[in-house]
């Protein structure tokens, strides 16, 4: 299912529970104006130069944990100073948190950065049954990987298009987003985009303060600003809020409403009573399914890894007795040689002892001497 289909659907229950009075109380949800000491990010396309080094500040911070980098060191990194690619409409993936696209306007290129908004209600949290996304009262959604399933659901429901999927993966898949550097901003740390970011089109702090900031800088330049704040109030409102000089559907940000994920789904659990039972059944089966499947996987890889060592085991046990016998043969053939040898030397030796001296030319020997005496 698309994620606008899905959002449509969910609308489409919350508005079917308005008009039943039964579901109404269903339908209800208290007013959240998110957690008041929340930080953000501010990204000001005004002030933009689409240079990429928030990318590659991005890349230094979370490289390693990205799936094409972390077991492959000698993985090519990318090139960010290749700025050819701010002419294609690029997405975030499992191996970039972040992406900056380049717009044609009739006020000329204007450069914006995709990653996770960090949603005051998150579509994400609120899809995901297993409670693998959550929202922070500090501001960054954080995801927990020893919970997630895999389903996929925080995909179709993220009306942003940002968690990816890590399909290169066979035995343990997770979903990426950007994290809005939560361990670094727990030290008190900058994001690493933030850091990077040489012309301060970028700025952090609470979330509140931000929005002042942003308020501010359309009031004292009307021209230079559409007088609207992107994420104030969209889908309940975001973490990360945009200013823009022009339209900021002219810059591909969606059209949401202002009602957030959960008042959503609650209107539309609410709507349809069986949803709301089937509901945790079938995901509660798939994810009995996803573990399952990867129990069996994960014994196969290990019957194989035995079986494997085993093999290898024996064959070496053969090739050493194999190489033991040659040995102990070869020994016995050069002590074979050297005794042959030795004897060879010691009969020599003895014939030379024994020998008969030899009679200079023309003379005759004691024995050829005596030989005569006794013929005579
Ligand atoms: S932008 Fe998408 S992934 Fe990020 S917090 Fe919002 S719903 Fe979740
Ligand atoms: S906040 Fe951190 S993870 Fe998110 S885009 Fe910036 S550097 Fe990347
Ligand atoms: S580093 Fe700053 S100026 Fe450069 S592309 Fe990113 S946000 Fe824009």
């Amino acid at each position: 299912m698309q994620r606008r289909k899905f959002l449509t659907l969910m609308s489409a229950a919350g508005l079917g529970a308005a008009l039943s009075p039964a579901s109404a109380n269903a339908a209800a949800t208290t007013s959240f104006n998110g957690h008041p000491e929340a930080v953000g990010v501010l990204h000001d396309s005004v002030r933009c130069i689409g240079c990429r080094k928030c990318e590659e500040g991005c890349f230094k911070v979370n490289g390693q944990d990205l799936p094409a980098f972390k077991n492959d060191p000698s993985a090519q990194r990318p090139d960010f100073a290749d700025l050819e690619v701010l002419n294609k409409k690029r997405r975030t993936n499992c191996n970039t948190y972040t992406v900056v696209n380049r717009y044609q306007t009739e006020k000329g290129p204007v450069y914006r950065k995709l990653q996770c908004n960090h949603c005051q209600e998150p579509a994400c949290a609120s899809a995901c049954f297993v409670k693998a996304f959550v929202k922070t009262p500090e501001g960054p959604v954080v995801y927990k990987p020893e919970l997630c399933v895999g389903c996929r659901y925080c995909m179709v429901a993220c009306p942003f298009y940002v968690p990816t999927y890590d399909y290169g993966s066979a035995w343990n898949p997770l979903v990426y987003k950007c994290t809005m550097c939560a361990p670094r901003i727990a030290k008190g740390q900058l994001p690493g985009c933030v850091e990077a970011c040489p012309k301060e089109a970028l700025v952090f702090g609470k979330r509140t303060d931000l929005i002042n900031i942003a308020r501010e800088r359309i009031q004292k330049n009307p021209e230079l600003y559409d007088a609207k704040v992107f994420g104030e109030s969209e889908m309940g409102g975001t973490n990360w809020l945009y200013l823009s000089p022009v339209q900021h559907t002219e810059l591909a940000q969606p059209e949401l409403g202002k009602t957030s994920a959960p008042e959503l789904t609650s209107g539309a659990l609410g709507a349809v009573a069986m949803v709301a039972g089937i509901w945790p059944v079938l995901l509660g089966g798939a994810y009995a399914i996803n573990k399952r499947r990867t129990k069996m996987a994960q014994e196969e890889a290990k019957e194989a890894v035995t079986t494997a060592v085993a093999t290898t085991r024996e064959e070496a046990e053969a090739k050493l007795q194999k190489a033991l016998a040659k040995a102990e043969k070869d020994k016995d053939a050069a002590v074979a040689r050297e005794v042959k040898k030795a004897r060879e030397e010691a009969i020599q030796e003895t014939e030379a002892k024994f020998a008969p001296p030899q009679a200079p030319d023309g003379e005759s020997t004691p024995e050829d001497a005596s030989g005569k005496e006794g013929d005579a």
